[in-house]
């Protein structure tokens, strides 16, 4: 009954109720924001307030009730950043249904290898995303209804407007009374709210489940943001850093200004004109900044937020150079599986931030560093596996038994070599996982290898990441060709670049080899391929 002294504790200050409905959750808090400003699109200058989404979030509530959606229902949300995002969500959650945020990026197989891990029934597209996507939807027969979030009345179609906002033409004729209204009932605990993808510590992209709890004790972990600040955020919103980091934000009243694409002289105009005082960022983009000539008045930003991959002490000194109040540059390490935060290096409430560090857990979270062979907890300084437990961690992957990703104390492995130091700072040093990340993105190797192993002149191959200083790491492959084949590295390459999304392509190269390192039970050896990349 006591605390183990070998493991790390975030403060534990903030109580979670159990049997909350995440939609209700955030109605309850966004709607004391009233009338100030939460998004502006800056591609288009459109924004909405609190208020506004908070009405349009319970009219499209009751509105997808109507339609017949209920608790339980997985409900598909495929677009780019836009203003609807968020009601949309707030809804969905409040039917008691599933959201699952969909890549307006993916391919055609990447789309259904998602879609048969969550089959949703409904679906809110945008125009951009159904004119890719509207071969691999219009085939797959969960999904029983599109609900358009472009307002472009479609004959026999439904769209966003229709639903949630009141105008003439629109099934909704009243607003519904926000003071009245009352979720669904949900066991906040044990049911899922999202269904994420990640590659987790090995294999493909598989089937997040984050129960209402996870995502409400993630609103309530503590110095992420001061709501003074005013928020530039150009990272996606289907990623768990960007939806979740959203709604963290939006439960502090912040006005967010996001980009649905990236374009790095509207970002740095956007900095100007909205005078933006907090950037969220990964890694490659805050490298880009430092290599940019910036012709705009960007005094007005105070800190930068950096998250999905490794951010390192030289892109950090290097960028305070090109802003003139940059007080800081923050780090957060976390991962889809933790709904998204573990550490934080902040200096909120007097912190210190610790260059090189993610920083100190969380609160509510407890980490503990293990010896990768024995399992034992180590001490400071010392590298081993990073494990971590929290009302934050995820149910598991849909389908897939918990027990190889958690421990007997029910700690999740996360597949990343840490230690911390004296102070408890936390430090990321490897992966022992088989993700790549390019541009914090996730690149699976299996996902490659499986697409690989089609090629008619493939024997057998392996996936790794190149470091890449601007990206982090490139996906390379290792190819034993079929004997007697005579294939190249730009048939391999544009084979891959042809079935898999921008991310996956391999930027890193194919090495020919004789054969792929494997140990007795055929899996590939990655630590090895990674030595021969050295060499
Ligand atoms: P994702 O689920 O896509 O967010 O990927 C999570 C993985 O990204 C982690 O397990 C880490 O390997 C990596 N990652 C996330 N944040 C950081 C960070 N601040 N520093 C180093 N690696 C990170």
């Amino acid at each position: 009954m006591l605390r183990n002294p070998k493991y790390v504790y975030g403060p534990n200050e903030n109580y979670i109720p159990a049997n909350l409905n995440l939609g209700d959750y955030l109605v309850q808090r966004y709607k004391k924001h009233g009338d100030k400003v939460a998004l502006i699109n800056a591609a288009t200058e459109e924004r909405i307030t609190y208020k506004e989404m908070v009405q349009a979030a319970v009219n499209l509530a009751v509105s997808l009730v109507r339609l017949g959606v209920k608790k339980g229902d997985v409900v598909g949300v495929c677009t780019e950043n836009r203003l609807e995002n968020w009601s949309i969500v707030m809804a969905v959650a409040s039917t008691g249904a599933i959201v699952t945020p969909i890549s307006i990026g993916y391919v055609k197989d990447e789309l259904k290898h998602i879609l048969n891990i969550s089959k949703p029934n409904y679906l809110f597209c945008s125009k951009q995303a159904y004119q890719i996507h509207e071969g691999v939807i219009k085939s797959l027969s969960f999904i029983k209804k599109i609900i358009f979030i472009d307002d472009d009345r479609r004959k026999g179609e439904l769209c966003y407007k229709d639903l949630a906002i009141v105008s003439t033409g629109s099934l909704i004729k009243k607003n519904v009374n926000v003071e009245e209204f009352l979720a669904v009932e949900v066991k906040g605990q044990t049911d899922t709210a999202f269904i994420m993808y990640s590659s987790g510590t090995t294999g493909l992209p598989k089937g997040v489940m984050i129960s209402h709890v996870n995502v409400i004790a993630t609103c309530a972990v503590k110095d992420v943001c001061d709501p003074k600040l005013v928020v530039l955020n150009i990272t996606p919103w289907y990623h768990a850093m960007g939806l979740m980091l959203m709604l963290v934000y939006m439960g502090h009243g912040t006005k967010t200004v996001f980009l649905p694409k990236f374009d790095i002289n509207i970002y740095l105009q956007s900095i100007e004109k909205y005078k933006a005082n907090q950037l969220i960022l990964v890694p490659p983009v805050i490298l880009a900044l430092t290599k940019t000539d910036i012709k705009y008045d960007v005094s007005s930003v105070q800190v930068i937020l950096s998250g999905a991959a490794v951010l390192q002490k030289d892109t950090i000194d290097a960028v305070k150079k090109k802003f003139p109040n940059l007080i800081d540059v923050y780090q957060g390490y976390g991962m889809t599986e933790a709904t998204v935060m573990i550490t934080l290096n902040s200096h909120v409430n007097g912190k210190q931030c610790k260059p090189g560090s993610v920083g100190k857990v969380v609160n509510n979270t407890v980490v503990k560093i293990v010896d990768i062979d024995t399992r034992e907890p180590l001490g400071p300084n010392e590298k081993g596996e990073l494990c971590f437990k929290s009302p934050m961690v995820m149910k598991g992957y849909v389908g897939k038994d918990r027990s190889a990703d958690f421990d007997d104390e029910g700690f999740y492995k996360t597949g990343d070599i840490a230690y911390y130091d004296d102070e408890k700072y936390i430090y990321i040093v490897d992966r022992l996982k088989e993700l790549v990340k390019y541009k914090g993105f996730q690149v699976p190797p299996a996902e490659i290898e499986t697409v690989l192993m089609q090629h008619p002149g493939v024997r057998d191959v392996g996936v790794v990441g190149l470091p890449d200083e601007n990206a982090g790491e490139l996906p390379l492959a290792f190819v034993v060709p079929q004997t007697g084949a005579n294939i190249t590295e730009k048939e391999i390459q544009d084979f891959v670049a042809e079935r898999l999304s921008n991310p996956k392509h391999l930027r890193g190269g194919v090495r020919f080899v004789k054969e792929i390192p494997k140990n007795p039970s055929g899996k590939i050896l990655r630590k090895v391929l990674r030595q021969m990349l050295k060499e």
